[in-house]
């Protein structure tokens, strides 16, 4: 077996190669052949390898069968970004059924249910069915705003072998094309997304030509974290993100939860914490998933009477941070925390802070 790295530093040495043989001189065609030869040889090393491995490491092996489905899934969908339904048109396609009137009727019906969808915000629920002799699509559609979490249950009510597709689609703002995020898995199990663009969101649901289907779905949207301050909610948010600050010099970045003066407040995440005493923000606590803050929102909590940690302590969701109070630049005002969330900038905390969904009965 030849060493992983020297393979690696003979596939740029054949790369610069490439180059200069392509400047100087194409009739080379012994020094092509050489570097075509170094790397078949390296490519061939790779597949040993993997055969070595898969022949001796016997778990490796079985996990490969069982994750066979999910791998070809992957490659389809995640590589190729074809969803189950893409390639189910790909067989019609193929069997010459595309061009017929019912294969359009079928690959339209998406469109043709999306001009009028189903409204699904808020709390959701459904049972519905598809009859073999027609040809249509079921499209649930709400918008959300970024940090809002959206649960869903779907299941199968019959005991068809019938492929039902499923999928959960985004628009953006100010654009026509809907994209998959993910299938859906009839598994009865709750599953939920939490919301990082804001747009339309949408389920579409569609069985294979030809078959039935009955299904329960169940949806709801609501907010993706924990309120921070204990015994508040989102009555108490007084000063909304984005409003003038500073006679109109710069802009509210956070959200102020009015609170009576020592309530304690709470770490919306589990993480690090870094705290500090400012002049605008007062007592404040910093709170980050990760030690350095890379790769991970900030959570800001300022203002505070005090704070009853320290920097580098690591703290649990839930955890009291300190009280609210009126530090910093807010002394003149009624006790409040001011509650910011920054990831890739400043970020409206208010649809985070929203009642955590839960699914109608
Ligand atoms: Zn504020």
């Amino acid at each position: 077996m030849s060493d992983p790295s020297k393979a690696t530093d003979s596939e740029q040495v054949s790369e610069s190669e490439n180059l200069q043989t392509e400047q100087e001189n194409v009739e080379q065609p012994p020094v092509k052949l050489r570097k075509r030869l170094k790397r078949s040889w390296f490519l061939f090393s790779v597949l040993v390898l993997l055969v070595v491995l898969l022949i001796v490491r016997d778990d490796l092996r079985q996990s490969a069968a069982e994750s066979s489905e999910k791998a070809v899934r992957y490659v389809t969908f995640d590589i190729l970004g074809w969803s189950p339904r893409d390639v189910f048109i790909w067989r019609l396609r193929v069997a010459g059924l595309l061009d017929s009137p019912l294969g359009q009727r079928w690959s339209e019906a998406v469109d043709l249910a999306g001009e009028q969808p189903v409204k699904a915000g808020g709390q959701f629920r459904t049972t519905e069915s598809f009859a073999s002799d027609e040809v249509e699509a079921h499209v649930y559609q709400l918008s959300l705003e970024r940090g809002e979490k959206l649960i869903w249950q779907f299941s199968r009510l019959d005991t068809a072998e019938s492929r039902l597709y499923a999928s959960l689609e985004r628009r953006e703002k100010n654009n026509q094309e809907w994209s998959t995020i993910t299938e859906l898995d009839a598994d009865d199990a709750i599953n939920s997304q939490v919301v990082s663009k804001a747009g339309d969101y949408r389920i579409v649901l569609q069985p294979e030509l030809f078959a039935s289907a009955e299904y329960l779905l169940a949806m709801a949207n609501g907010g993706s974290l924990p309120f921070p301050v204990e015994g508040a909610g989102q009555r108490d948010i007084g000063s909304a993100f984005g409003v003038a600050r500073d006679g109109g010099a710069r802009k509210h970045h956070g959200v102020d939860i009015f609170a009576e003066r020592g309530t304690p407040v709470t770490a919306v995440i589990d993480g690090y914490v870094r705290t500090g005493t400012g002049a605008r923000g007062g007592e404040h606590v910093w709170l980050s998933g990760s030690m350095i803050g890379f790769g991970s929102a900030r959570y800001y909590y300022a203002h505070l009477d005090s704070f009853v940690v320290e920097s580098g302590d690591k703290v649990k969701k839930g955890d009291i941070l300190g009280y609210v109070g009126n530090t910093g630049n807010a002394i003149t005002t009624p006790p409040h925390l001011h509650f910011g969330i920054y990831s890739g900038g400043p970020v409206d905390p208010a649809p985070f802070l929203k009642p955590e969904p839960e699914l109608p009965d």
